[in-house]
This record gives C-alpha cells, structure tokens and sequence, in this order.
C-alpha cells in the first residue's frame, strides 16, 4: 500500500512565511523552496508543503485540499470555516484594532456609532461591534487600509498593529484592541488514521522544539562545600548530573532550566558559590 503523505499549506509571502520555514527545519522536515515554488516534498517526512495566500489556507483545509495549514488566528477566525484549530503557534502575534485620525475626538466605542470603518476583517469587526451595540457601516478592502480616512472614504480604520509603525505614519491614533492573534496549526476535520498518525509523529516533534526553547542548558563549577545548596535548586530533568573535577573538592553541575526562572536562579546559585557557569541552548527536548 502506498504510504500517507500529508499536505501543508502554508504562507507564500508575507510575515508568518519565514517562522513557519524555520519551525519545519527546527522539527528536521528538510525540503527545498524557492520563490517560484507553489509546491515541495519534503526529502525526509511523508509530507508536501503548498505555499498559498494565507486567507485562502482555511478554505483549502475545510474543503480538504490540504490536510494541514498554518497561519494567523485572525485569518482563520476571519474566514470562519470549519477546521481544526490543532495547536497556537505563538509567532507572529499582533492585534486587530480600530484607529482614528489624531484629530478625531474619540470618547469611547460608542463614538464609532453611525461612522464608516475600513477592514479587511469585516466578520471579526462587525461581531465585535454588535457585542458593543454599536451600528457602524464596514468597507471591505483588500488592502492598504490605513489610507481609507486620508482619502476621506471612512472615518476609521480596522486593521492588524503590530509595532504601531504604520498608523502612526498615516496620523492615526489605535483607539480599541478588539481581537488578539498569533499563528496556529490547523487541521482538515476528517483525517483517515494514517494522516492522524503522522500529525501526531510531527506533534511530538513540534513539542519538542518548543519546550526546547523554554529551556536552557546549563554547566557550573561548584565547590565540594555548596553543592547542596545548589543542587537544592536546581530542577534538571529528573535531576542534575553532577561530576568530580580533576581539581580536588570542586565538581561541574549540569542541569536544564526553564527562562522563566533563568535569572534567579543563576543569581542564587552564583551567591552559593558556583563559578564558571555556562549557558548552552537546546535544540530539541524528549520527555
Ligand atoms: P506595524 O506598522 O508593525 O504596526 O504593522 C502594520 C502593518 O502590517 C499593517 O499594514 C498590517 O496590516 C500589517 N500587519 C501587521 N502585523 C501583521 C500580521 N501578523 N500579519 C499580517 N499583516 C500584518
């Protein structure tokens, strides 16, 4: 029997292409792309990658076009379509907000009532207003959107922000946060058992990938006299390793560590008395 391949749609061109390459080499999915490609195998992974518009991803998910997408929150709440929201992917965050021109005595959302707003996000945008209660009249456009009050074809705008660069160029003022996105992984809602299979071999993988970035590596020398103390605190896996220096009455320490805690623990292990310690990344961590 032939073996499954699953297909992956993912963003051509655009903010969330780049980090989408980088965490499906990060996972060891090896392939080729360059900029005329539509389409790619990976060498090492039953997987074909598709490389689309990002607002077309969820539509090829549900229809089953591809088995799997990638891409922004907002896009996949945007175009509503029934798929599975597998895993966020926390890069390319940003936020959805209405903004006005400087000028414009905002006083709350209720000053939005009966003016013109431009998006590219009208679902989102209008749901939002009609939670508030506020009726406002929504242009659709593809694009360019912070131009619209300039032009005088709305009194507002509703676009994605993400430094706040682009507004602020365009005289505008980020008046209400009315949605908060990041990437995700999506999934067609009717997999055959082997595509689940092979989701849940590359889950593992992206598992592993991100609990490695949380973590650090580290390597101390610590004196016969405070491995205690030091040891007390450090976590490690299941618990640090610890060996005998050629020098007498000193052993080196390793253990993994969670960033949070990074730097508090550095600093109290250094007051117990370790020296030379060394903070190495991790590639990928297997539980
Ligand atoms: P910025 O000037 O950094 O606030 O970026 C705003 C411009 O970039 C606007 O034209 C947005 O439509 C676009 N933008 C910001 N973040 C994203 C994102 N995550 N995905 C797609 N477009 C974005």
């Amino acid at each position: 029997m032939e073996q499954a391949v699953i297909k992956l749609a993912i963003q051509k061109k655009g903010r969330l292409s780049e980090k989408t390459i980088e965490l499906l080499k990060n996972c060891g999915i090896k392939f080729i792309s360059n900029s005329s490609s539509l389409k790619t195998k990976a060498f090492n992974f039953p997987m074909e990658i598709l490389f689309l518009r990002d607002d077309d991803i969820p539509g090829y998910v549900a229809d089953g076009v591809a088995d799997f997408g990638i891409l922004g929150m907002n896009e996949i709440d945007e175009k509503n379509k029934d798929v599975d929201v597998i895993r966020k992917l926390g890069f390319s965050k940003c936020r959805l907000s209405i903004a006005v021109p400087n000028a414009f005595d905002y006083t709350g959302i209720n000053s939005l009532e009966g003016k013109k707003i431009a998006t590219s996000y009208p679902t989102i945008l209008k749901k939002h207003l009609e939670q508030e209660g506020v009726s406002a009249e929504i242009h659709e456009i593809g694009g360019s959107v912070e131009i619209a009050p300039t032009i005088g074809l709305t009194d507002a705008i509703c676009d994605l922000v993400s430094t706040g660069g682009t507004l602020l160029s365009n005289g505008l003022k980020e008046v209400e946060v009315i949605y908060k996105s990041e990437s995700a992984l999506i999934g067609n809602k009717n997999l055959s058992q082997e595509k689940k299979d092979l989701l849940h071999k590359w889950l593992l993988r992206i598992e592993a990938v991100y609990k490695a970035r949380n973590n650090k590596y580290i390597l101390m020398n610590v004196p016969q006299h405070a491995i205690k103390t030091v040891t007390a605190l450090l976590p490690g896996m299941k618990s640090p390793t610890i060996m005998p220096l050629k020098e007498e009455g000193w052993s080196s320490v390793h253990s993994v560590i969670n960033e949070d805690d990074f730097w508090d623990i550095i600093e109290k292990v250094k007051d117990a008395g370790a020296e030379g310690i060394l903070v190495c990344p991790i590639e990928q961590m297997i539980l």
